[in-house]
């Protein structure tokens, strides 16, 4: 860390912990993030922690104006290395000081909630009020709104509730060269501007750096019951994902993975009890056809421990070889069962096992290779196998990422799915919101570096 840049945050910050030297065990984990699983580390000259959203405005100002790059970053739960500063010159901007209090306003169903509240504190604070934030990353004891806003996040009750931007009503963010500016508010409809809260969700760091959002609630389903089916193969789990659509069974989740054998869970919930029973009574008929197995699962013991399985489906891979690659692709929920053929197709191609599992109501699934991340053979045979996984989201007419964003590791691939003309507005924003290049630079990248 230079010592010049060092002294100039700590003034800003005014407090002598609130900057942490780069190259100090303290500093080790803010250079990586979930991507640590498939070898991807950085450098930074610096971690600054500021306490309030002034504090963020004031480091960004001074970041701008000599020339440092900033990477934004919440609880390093992130998957596509958005939040990894890459060559030693960029300053780590962490979040997790702005972490409280919460502003709950139950009786009209909203919250103002700063950036680096835990997403599974703000849930369960609600929660307490009788009211819902629907998203759920898996990661959500991890991850923070910021981080949630800035990858626009989904989640097993996607499927019903969609992703983390439909529940925004307002976003407080610093703009380059250091303005702290908002963008809606708590009302529920703002139609007057361009949408640019919308365009800082899911940003990634690269246009601004988030400070807090106003988020809008519903009242907590009365029951939720979840319903689980086996399947002899993904051909058959698919098919009954397709008979949940036509049946017009709006189950709440709609999950579903596996390697040989196919697990589809979906969960029927409803503000009142009646109309989850009726629901999951629903989805048992629908989903039965085809299944080797089905059960609704109404203990709460049982159905804690299925979400817990689900949680832990990722690190269970990862503990196959120690690592893993994983891509969130997207495809049309009818061209499933292509894309989870092709997984295993493309694995078996490059010499590596494959599984896949996610989000097949959405048709997003976690494409996975698993990998021994010290091995560089298997890192690098695993990223050509990726490669073509982007090319066959945008082939089957999806996209590179239903979930996890572009970040680092999945740069150059948003060219492969949109036209040159697109590519190009692309370009045209950021360069509107960030003229110098700094905010997060090389993350997002839509061609290739
Ligand atoms: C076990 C596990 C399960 C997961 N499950 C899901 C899932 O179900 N659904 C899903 O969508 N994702 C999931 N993820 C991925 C990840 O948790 C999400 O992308 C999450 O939203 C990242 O939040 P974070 O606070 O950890 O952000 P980080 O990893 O710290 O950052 C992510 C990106 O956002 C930027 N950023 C962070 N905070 C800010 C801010 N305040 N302002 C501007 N930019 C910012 C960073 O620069 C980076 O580009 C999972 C990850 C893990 C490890």
């Amino acid at each position: 860390m230079s010592a010049a840049l060092a002294r100039e945050l700590a003034t800003l910050l005014e407090r002598s912990d609130a900057v942490l030297d780069a190259t100090s065990a303290q500093a080790r984990p803010y250079m990586t993030d979930a991507t640590e699983s498939r070898a991807v580390r950085g450098r930074a000259a610096a971690v600054a922690r500021p306490a309030t959203a002034a504090e963020v405005a004031a480091v960004v100002r001074w970041c701008y104006g000599h020339d440092v790059p900033i990477v934004a970053r919440g609880g390093g739960t992130g998957y596509a290395g958005g939040a990894v500063p890459r060559d030693g010159s960029e300053v780590v901007l962490s979040l997790e000081r702005l972490a409280g209090p919460a502003q709950l306003e139950p009786g009209a169903w909203r919250a103002w909630v700063p950036a680096g509240a835990r997403t599974a504190d703000v849930r369960r604070r609600v929660r307490e009020h009788g009211l819902f934030l629907p998203p759920d990353p898996a990661s959500a004891e991890s991850s923070m709104i910021g981080g949630n806003l800035a990858t626009n996040a989904g989640g097993p009750h996607s499927f019903k509730y969609g992703v983390t931007g439909a529940w925004v009503t307002g976003v407080q963010v610093v703009l380059a060269p250091g303005d702290l500016v908002e963008f809606g508010g708590r009302a529920r409809k703002d139609v007057a501007g361009y949408d640019l809260r919308s365009l800082l969700i899911g940003s990634e760091g690269t246009l601004g750096v988030l400070t807090g959002a106003w988020l809008r609630l519903i009242p907590a389903p009365a029951a939720a019951v979840p319903v689980r089916a086996v399947y002899p193969n993904a051909a058959a789990g698919c098919r009954a994902i397709e008979a949940v659509f036509a049946a017009g069974a709006v189950g709440a989740a709609a999950l579903g993975g596996g390697h040989g054998g196919f697990v589809v869970i979906a969960e029927a919930d409803g503000t009142r009890e009646e109309e989850a029973w009726a629901l999951r009574d629903e989805l048992l008929e629908v989903l039965g056809e085809g299944a080797v197995e089905i059960a609704a699962l109404e203990e709460r013991a049982e159905v804690a421990a299925l979400w817990r399985w689900r949680e832990g489906v990722s690190l269970a891979v990862t503990a196959q070889r120690g690592g893993k690659l994983s891509e969130d692709i997207v495809v049309p929920v009818e061209r499933l069962p292509e894309a989870l053929a092709a997984v295993l197709e493309v694995g078996a191609r490059h010499g590596l096992s494959a599984c896949s599992w996610g989000h097949a109501g959405d048709g997003n699934i976690h494409a996975t290779f698993l990998i021994d991340a010290a091995a560089r053979d298997d890192v690098a045979r695993a990223e050509a196998a990726a490669r073509e996984l982007f090319e066959l989201a945008a082939r089957l007419g999806g996209a590179v990422s239903g979930e996890h964003g572009v970040g680092l590791v999945k740069r150059g691939a948003l060219s492969l799915q949109w036209s040159a003309a697109a590519v190009a507005a692309h370009e045209r924003v950021k360069r509107l919101f960030d003229p110098k290049g700094l905010l997060n630079p090389g993350k997002k990248l839509a061609r290739p570096a």
